[in-house]
């Protein structure tokens, strides 16, 4: 299947295939970036209260002067606000400066304290449905809600107890980390799925992955290229390269259509090297249903 140029949501909305991340960048890159990225054509950008970055996302969406209408915006509830979604809906939208979000996902199905642990007091599950009902009462200020981080296990608790599909599950997605079972369920179910640290995350280890360098050459592309639209050629996928570098925004802006054999060889890496940037276990509630063997 060829690239996507974007996915339609459950909701009737298109979400651009190709997003910015921005986790992990120095104070002050952010803004600069999104607003590079937005005015060389991305119009999907990613981010999160835990990022702590809400605020230079917003900056930097004035400053490229592309109108709001015109972005795909995502943020997620922190896993510390998960007793209090109304408050943290109300605080992203403040720091972002923004009227709405186009997308607003459960960070991680971990509720945490402000010190960091498993709280253990609060189910995810309540969470979504306060989730539920923040976006029934306020389609101006929702366009749609999600997940992220999601196993089968916990979709499939998530979808036999709510009313509301998610719109999308952003999860890790990588050639060490391809997680097909999700995305069959997500596909099954009319779920988008996000892939974030395409790349490999904080610096992009898998761009010198041999088998990822000899599907480059093979297209005459840099290694990026093939991660990245690795992603965007799987059905009912989006992805979301980070950078705060202008040439790699621009440079992971390139997606090609590859072969459904060098699909395959490149799942295959997670055969021999696995691994995953973001364990679940961090949060303090385990493998969260994950059960690969990373
Ligand atoms: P990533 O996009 O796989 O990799 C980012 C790293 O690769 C940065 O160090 C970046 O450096 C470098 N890089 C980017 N493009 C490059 C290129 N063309 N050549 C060489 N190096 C390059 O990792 P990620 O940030 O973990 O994931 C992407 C986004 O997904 C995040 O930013 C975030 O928005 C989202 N995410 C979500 C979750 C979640 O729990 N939902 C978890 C992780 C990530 P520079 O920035 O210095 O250029």
């Amino acid at each position: 299947m060829p690239a996507s140029k974007s996915i339609k949501l459950n909701t009737g909305a298109e979400m651009p295939t190709l997003g910015l991340g921005t986790w992990r960048s120095q104070p002050g890159a952010v803004e600069h970036a999104v607003e590079y990225a937005l005015k060389n054509g991305y119009r999907n950008i990613d981010t999160a209260t835990a990022y702590g970055n809400e605020s230079e996302v917003g900056q930097g969406i004035k400053k490229s002067g592309v109108p709001r209408e015109e972005i795909f915006l995502t943020t997620k509830l922190n896993n510390p606000d998960m007793g209090r979604p109304k408050e943290a809906l109300e605080y992203s939208l403040k720091q972002l400066d923004t009227p709405y979000l186009d997308l607003w996902l459960m960070h991680w199905p971990a509720p945490m304290t402000k010190e960091g642990g498993a709280d253990k007091s609060i189910d995810w599950l309540d969470t979504w449905h306060e989730m539920e009902k923040l976006y029934k009462a306020h389609p101006e200020k929702i366009k749609a809600i999600g997940v992220s981080n999601f196993s089968v296990e916990y979709l499939k608790r998530l979808l036999s107890n709510s009313e509301v599909v998610p719109a999308a599950n952003q999860i890790e997605l990588h050639p060490s980390c391809p997680q097909q079972e999700v995305i069959d369920l997500c596909v099954s179910k009319g779920i988008a799925v996000t892939g974030y640290s395409p790349l490999g995350s904080e610096g992009a280890p898998l761009l010198k992955n041999p088998t990822v360098v000899k599907i480059a050459e093979k297209y005459g592309v840099k290694p990026g290229t093939i991660l990245i639209s690795l992603q965007a050629n799987r059905p009912k996928v989006n992805v979301l390269p980070k950078s705060v570098t202008n040439e790699r925004i621009l440079a992971n802006a390139t997606i090609i259509d590859l072969e459904p054999a060098d699909v395959v060889e490149l799942n295959q890496i997670a055969k021999t090297e696995p691994f995953r940037a973001c364990h679940p276990s961090w949060a303090g509630w385990g493998n969260l249903g994950f059960t690969e063997s990373v």
